[in-house]
C-alpha cells in the first residue's frame, strides 16, 4: 500500500452532506489549505471515533491524507476544540450559524487559499457563540468582510462609474449591478439601472463596517429598522448579483435573529 502524508490543521465544518448509506461528505475551510471535502466513512454509525466531534461550525482539529481522489481526500480523525455549546438548542443562533457557513463555502473558490477567510468565519461563529443577540448587525458586517477578502467590495467612497470622491455626510444613489454608490452627476444617466437610495446614514455605516476589521466598535451602534431594512436590501442585491449564494437562507437567519428577544436572551446591563 502507498503511503499518503497526513496533514493536521485547525477546521470548520461548512456543510455536511450524505454520502452513501453511512457516509458522509464534509466539507472544511482551513486556514492553510483553504475550503476541502473529506468522506467520513461510517460516520452515521453511533460508534464512529469522530461521532459528536464536529457539526457545521465547530472549530476542529483536523487530520487527513493530503492526497485527493476527485476532489475528496480521506478522513483520518478529529477533535473538536470549540463545539460552541451556547449554540446547542438555540434556534436564532444556529440558524445565523448556518448561513454564515453556506455564505463562506459558497463564496470561497476551490483551490483558493485565503487564510483570512478562515480567521473572519471563525470570529464571526466566536462572536455570535459568545455575545448576547442580537446578532443582525454581526451577519451584514461579516457579508462586507467576506466581500472585501474575495476582492468584491462595493465602492462606497467613490462614485463607481466616474471615481468622484463621495462627501461624507450625504446620501447616494446604488447600484448592486455597477458595483456601487453613484454621485449625484452619474444618477441620472443611469436610471435604466436597477438603483436604490442610501440615506446618508445608511450609506455612513456601510463605509464604516466595510472599513473595520474588528466588530467590537461596531457592536454598540443602535439602528433603527427603517435604517436597517435599507442596509439589508442593498447587501442583499449586492451579494446575489456578485456571489452565486442562496438567498433564502440568509433571508431566514436575518429574519430569525431579529425576532423579539426571549427576556432571558436579552442583554445584561454592564455592571
Ligand atoms: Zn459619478
Amino acid at each position: 500500500m502507498s503511503y499518503h502524508p497526513i496533514a493536521r490543521t485547525d477546521a470548520i465544518p461548512l456543510r455536511v452532506t450524505p454520502f452513501s448509506n453511512t457516509s458522509q461528505i464534509v466539507t472544511w475551510l482551513t486556514p492553510g489549505h483553504g475550503k476541502i471535502a473529506t468522506v467520513i466513512k461510517g460516520a452515521c454509525r453511533p460508534k464512529q471515533d469522530a461521532s459528536g466531534q464536529y457539526d457545521i461550525g465547530y472549530r476542529c482539529e483536523l487530520l487527513f491524507y493530503e492526497y485527493a481522489h476527485n476532489g475528496l481526500h480521506n478522513f483520518r480523525e478529529c477533535a473538536a476544540l470549540d463545539n460552541r455549546r451556547a449554540c446547542h438548542g438555540d434556534w436564532r443562533r444556529t440558524a445565523a450559524i448556518s448561513y454564515l457557513c453556506r455564505l463562506a463555502a459558497d463564496a470561497t473558490p476551490d483551490g483558493a487559499h485565503i487564510p483570512e477567510l478562515y480567521h473572519l468565519t471563525d470570529t464571526a461563529i466566536t462572536i455570535l457563540a459568545q455575545t448576547p443577540p442580537p446578532h443582525d448587525t454581526l451577519l451584514l458586517w461579516f457579508e462586507l468582510r467576506l466581500l472585501d477578502l474575495l476582492g468584491l467590495s462595493p465602492r462606497l467612497r467613490h462614485c463607481c462609474t466616474c471615481k468622484t470622491h463621495l462627501p461624507p455626510g450625504t446620501g447616494a444613489r446604488f447600484s448592486a449591478e455597477l458595483g456601487g454608490a453613484l454621485c449625484a452627476q452619474c444618477t441620472p444617466q443611469r436610471q435604466d439601472a436597477a438603483t436604490m437610495t442610501l440615506a446618508p446614514d445608511v450609506l455612513g455605516l456601510l463605509q464604516r463596517w466595510q472599513r473595520s476589521r474588528s466588530f467590537a466598535p461596531l457592536r454598540a451602534i443602535a439602528i433603527d429598522p427603517a435604517t436597517r431594512t435599507a442596509l439589508c436590501q442593498s447587501l442583499r442585491h449586492f451579494l446575489a448579483r456578485h456571489l452565486e449564494t442562496a438567498p433564502e437562507c440568509r433571508a431566514v437567519a436575518l429574519q430569525m435573529v431579529n425576532m423579539n428577544l426571549h427576556p432571558a436572551d436579552s442583554p445584561t446591563p454592564q455592571q
